[in-house]
């Protein structure tokens, strides 16, 4: 194994405390204590993970959240936000703009690595592009856009199944519209937010009895859980 996982932390003792915990697990790490100097060094490093801090002396981490989402180079690199409190905004707005978990200090370093672990099996999971199979009931091939409910092929459009295969891959996450809309049209969107809700309906009817995987979240948006 030899992921790179840069840490961004501007409080020495965090820092050193993440690197060692994170040596001990054998990833290989990257320290810096503010935002400029891992920003400079990021497509040299092209690390495999982030654990960015929240609040940094020159640049603040929501910035460089949405700086490296902006990045061609470091689009798909996963982002672990860290942030001083539970505030539920911070953490909102950080997966908003592109992080893939956040935690909040104090944290247990154990607690950290499992963290870093799932987001890296996600990450490789998603870019191998493994058949999917959800209880045996809804069957994804991604290779051959392809899906199953108890066997048999449903037909979806590819905005379809690009939402269903998003929601899948993190089964659990709540998506707001937004999310969404960014995911399948980018910066190029012109459509409206129930646009999304119309796809999602249209989905739901095509997965028959297995609609109910797929929640509306009430004022947010929808997972699959
Ligand atoms: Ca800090």
């Amino acid at each position: 194994m030899n992921y790179l996982v840069c840490i961004v932390e501007d409080e020495p003792d965090i820092s050193e405390l993440l690197a060692v915990t994170l040596k001990k697990a054998n990833f290989l790490t990257r320290c810096y204590l503010n935002g400029n100097d891992f920003l400079s060094n990021l497509e040299k490093d092209n690390p495999s993970l982030i654990v960015l801090d929240l609040m940094l002396p020159d640049i603040d981490g929501l910035e460089i959240c949405r700086l490296i989402r902006n990045n061609i180079k470091g689009k798909n690199i996963p982002i672990i936000m860290l942030t001083a409190k539970s505030d539920e905004i911070d953490k909102v707005l950080g997966l908003e703009l592109g992080a893939d978990d956040y935690i909040t200090k104090p944290f247990s370093p154990r607690e950290l690595v499992a963290r870093i672990k799932a987001v890296l099996r996600r990450k490789d999971y998603s870019e191998t592009e493994k058949f999917i199979d959800i209880d045996g009931i809804i069957k994804i091939d991604p290779g051959k856009f392809e899906v199953f409910v108890n066997d048999e092929k449903i037909e979806l459009t590819s905005t379809e199944f690009k939402l269903l295969k998003l929601m899948v891959q993190r089964r659990g996450w709540v998506f707001s519209r937004e999310q969404m809309l960014d995911y399948l049209w980018g910066n190029d969107k012109i459509v409206l937010d129930r646009t999304i809700d119309v796809h999602v309906k249209n989905l739901r009817d095509k997965l028959g009895i297995a609609r109910d995987y797929i929640k509306n979240i009430r004022g947010v948006g929808y997972k699959f859980d």
